[in-house]
């Protein structure tokens, strides 16, 4: 089965490479979470675009008819950088053709409307890429993993966490409000607000008001402006317009000027282990973020026995 699927790189205009990666099976190209191919240049069979966080590029992507995204994650797109979204859209577990392949689909629990995509090639073979997890029991069993690494550094202690949900419902029931970023966190936040109970107006600023009433709808409760109800939820540069001083910021980061409450968007170190455990691939590539993180995880599970790359090994390329 060697050789079935081939990740390559595009060159973009300037000479470097354009983010992330390509995979080239049959007769097929997909891209992965990137920008753009320029017009002059070779144009991938679709843009598979997982979630709407700008590292994994939908802003460019979502101007190709040969876009796909989750409704959700389209309509993000839209309200984050103002341009209609060109591409097509599937809900999340749904398939969605590209020619003759069907694209499965699976959520990921990353962000509302975040997915991970699967398909079989000519052969047979499995392919499965992650976008970025928070849940991986959706995923099905692949022999080819695409994965990402955002805490996969194995020697780095801040890459092992959980969730302070206790810490957060404390901090709920004293009245705080808290710092969260806009796209993801936020809505993260108002769900798990309203799980715990909480009924009264949830007070945002304008980009996390519009993304999370759309987003979430009426699972959203009652929301208003900053400072118009009861506990805020606003983007961590905003906090300082919340009144009273009990605010967190919901973030694992240490380096800010206000407490922390750990609420992450991601599976953690041992979560990603337990996710390859889940998937069981034959074979890895570890493609987000770039960098140390990945290289590092891709060493580590090469080092378990299992074939793995990153993405600074990729040596084919397409221009
Ligand atoms: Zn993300």
């Amino acid at each position: 089965m060697d050789g079935w699927i081939e990740p390559v790189r595009r060159i973009n205009s300037r000479g470097g490479h354009a983010p992330h990666l390509s995979l080239r099976f049959d007769s097929h190209l997909f891209s992965i979470d990137t920008s753009r191919s320029p017009k002059a240049c070779v144009q991938p069979d679709a843009y598979l675009i997982t979630h709407a966080h700008s590292d994994h590029y939908g802003k460019s992507a979502m101007l190709s008819p040969r876009a796909i995204a989750s409704v959700e994650t389209a309509r993000a797109l839209e309200i984050r950088y103002n341009h209609k979204y060109q591409g097509r859209t599937f809900r999340v577990g749904e398939s969605i053709m590209v020619d003759e392949v069907e694209i499965k689909t699976h959520p990921t629990g990353h962000t509302i409307g975040s997915a991970a995509y699967s398909w079989e090639t000519e052969t047979g073979g499995r392919v499965l890429v992650t976008g970025d997890v928070k849940d991986y029991q959706a995923f099905p069993r692949t022999d080819y993993l695409v994965s990402e690494a955002n805490y996969g550094d194995p020697y780095d202690p801040s890459c092992i966490f959980q969730d302070d949900l206790a810490g957060f419902s404390e901090a709920l029931e004293s009245g705080a409000s808290f710092g969260a970023y806009a796209f993801g966190k936020a809505q993260r936040a108002v769900a798990l607000m309203r799980a715990m109970g909480y009924r009264d107006e949830i007070g945002m600023d304008e980009k996390s008001l519009i993304l999370t009433r759309e987003l979430m709808q009426s699972a959203a409760g009652p929301l208003t402006e900053v400072n118009g109800g009861g506990s805020n939820v606003v983007s961590p540069w905003n906090l300082y317009q919340v009144h009273g001083k009990n605010k967190y910021f919901l973030t694992g980061r240490r380096d800010t000027s206000y407490p922390t409450i750990q609420l992450s968007d991601h599976l953690d170190f041992r979560g990603l282990m337990k996710m390859m455990e889940h998937v069981s691939p034959k074979e890895v590539l570890v493609y987000h973020p770039e960098g140390e993180r990945a290289s590092l995880l891709a060493h580590y599970l090469q080092e378990c026995g299992l074939e793995t790359m990153s993405l600074d090994m990729i040596e084919k390329f397409v221009r």
